[in-house]
């Protein structure tokens, strides 16, 4: 017989044409039957469905058969029938297998279904097999992609933000350092501090916090731009919503104003769940069943209403009204916590919240002041069981203003000369916010906890894939 090409379960699946040979790879979930037929349950990650190949015993070696257990890796041909069984539109009559490797079902960890999303993360290695996670996988793909083709579509340019960055202005975090000096004898001062001169790149690095500035630069150039990398926060907030490395993605746009600003923000997120729902029905149908029953009618419901517009101000007067009680206490200048955001969200408006205007003291340096002199036009995005998804701003574009800002906060001018460049030479009104991928994630697949959303989560104690 002629070497046929691989064809991918979710071609097979959705294939109207049966009688013909096919070929598949995959790992077996599953495998059952009796003495005269058995029945594989095959899954390539093409689709979160798995084909079945039916065995029939008598034709097969008995000992290549007894090695097929959940978790090998096999090669099938076969002819393409009309499945018999519901749930499903075709299946394989095997005619040959190939086993490529066996899987020891005395050990082999993930033998069973049902285990704990907290197990999952100890074999972070081997959860891609898991139905969960091919689904949020496939998901996260497409996602990423879809991301892409909104930024292109609309005119906008892909910039590639360093990671490695010698400034930390942006006051995101904490950071992460990249050295190469000797950890137990580095190269002092006088004064004894340690000599980042003689470092790999001269100065004190670390790893970003956000790609924003760059983006700015950008910017002021190609006028619409953004960037989609991984950032990194050596904070210890052992959160469900918090990473030590995220993917951001930060688009940042010349003469947006923040009504420009929110109404992309309010689009771009409107146009990435539309696209879930258009394109990963299958995987959303399964983790609506299995995890979270009132997912696809939530994503639903983000797609089809406006989002609420509301001023930090109104939004403290609203939760002081409350009545609730609350584990940090509000005020007007205090930072809002998950608790409060997702009470506006969940109870108050019961819709996503864009927040702006908030006190200048917990916002960034950038942002642009308003004329109380005492909120910038920031805003955060605010969603269902998320909270803060998107946070962003117009920024400052005023050399004199800015510079004042960074003095007020004693930036050193030293460290941040070539952002304050942007505003001495043609400088623009210009906005941006930036968007946590993965929180992004949670949100489309209904995942509970952030470390669930990536394939090898970061976190405080945690490196090990
Ligand atoms: P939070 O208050 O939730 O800790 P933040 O205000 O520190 O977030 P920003 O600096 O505004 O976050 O970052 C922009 C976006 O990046 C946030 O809106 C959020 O979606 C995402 N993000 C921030 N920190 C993390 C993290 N540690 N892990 C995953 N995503 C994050
Ligand atoms: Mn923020």
């Amino acid at each position: 017989m002629e070497k046929l090409k691989q064809t991918k379960v979710r071609d097979l699946l959705r294939s109207k044409e049966t009688g013909n040979d096919c070929l598949v790879r995959g790992w077996v979930r599953t495998k059952r039957g009796n003495k005269n037929i058995n029945f594989i349950a095959l899954n390539d990650g093409s689709i979160i469905h798995n084909i079945q190949v039916v065995v029939e015993v008598a034709d097969f070696d008995e000992e290549l058969l007894k090695q097929i257990t959940t978790g090998a890796c096999i090669e099938v041909t076969g002819t393409l029938v009309e499945s018999p069984a519901s749930g499903q539109p075709v299946e394989i009559k095997a005619k040959e297998i190939k086993i490529f490797g066996t899987a020891d079902p005395e050990t082999y960890p993930l033998q069973k279904k049902g285990h704990s999303m907290e197990f999952l993360r100890e074999i972070a290695h081997l959860r891609p097999r898991t139905n969960t996670f091919g689904a949020v996988l496939r998901i996260r793909h497409a996602m990423a992609f879809a991301i892409h083709k909104y930024f292109n579509d609309n005119g906008f340019y892909y910039l590639h933000a360093p990671i490695i960055t010698g400034s930390d202005a942006e006051g995101a975090g904490a950071l992460f350092r990249v050295s190469i000096l000797d950890p137990k004898n580095p190269p002092l001062k006088p004064d004894g501090s340690v000599d980042f001169s003689e470092d790999f790149f001269g100065k004190e690095t670390k790893l970003t916090v956000s790609g924003q500035l760059q983006a700015e630069l950008g910017a002021l150039a190609l006028s619409l731009v953004y960037t989609f990398g991984p950032t990194f926060r050596a904070e210890n907030s052992n959160t469900p919503r918090h990473l030590a490395e995220f993917w951001m993605i930060e688009p940042e746009m010349a003469f947006y104003d923040i009504h420009d600003n929110m109404d992309l923000a309010e689009d771009f997120l409107k146009y990435l769940i539309r696209y879930a729902l258009e394109n990963c029905m299958d995987d959303l149908e399964f983790l609506n069943k299995m995890y979270d029953n009132e997912l696809i009618d939530r994503l639903r419901f983000i797609v089809e209403n406006e989002f609420v517009r509301l001023g930090y101000t109104e939004a403290i007067e609203i939760l002081k009204a409350s009545g609730q009680k609350w584990e940090f206490p509000v005020d007007w200048g205090t930072d809002l916590q998950a608790e409060h955001e997702r009470y506006l969200v969940e109870k108050h408006f019961q819709k996503p919240v864009i927040l702006t205007d908030y006190p200048k003291e917990i916002k960034a340096f950038y942002m642009k002041m308003n004329d109380d002199n005492k909120t910038v036009r920031a805003m955060d995005v605010l969603f269902p069981k998320i909270g803060e998804i998107i946070g962003g701003s117009q920024r400052e574009e005023s050399l004199e203003r800015l510079t004042n800002r960074i003095h007020e906060l004693n930036i050193p001018e030293k460290d941040v000369w070539w952002y304050l460049d942007t505003r001495k030479f043609g400088t623009a009104p210009h906005s941006g916010f930036g968007l946590g991928f993965e929180r992004l994630i949670l949100f489309v697949t209904g995942m509970s906890n952030i470390r669930d959303v990536i394939p090898f989560p970061r976190t405080p104690k945690n490196a090990e894939f």
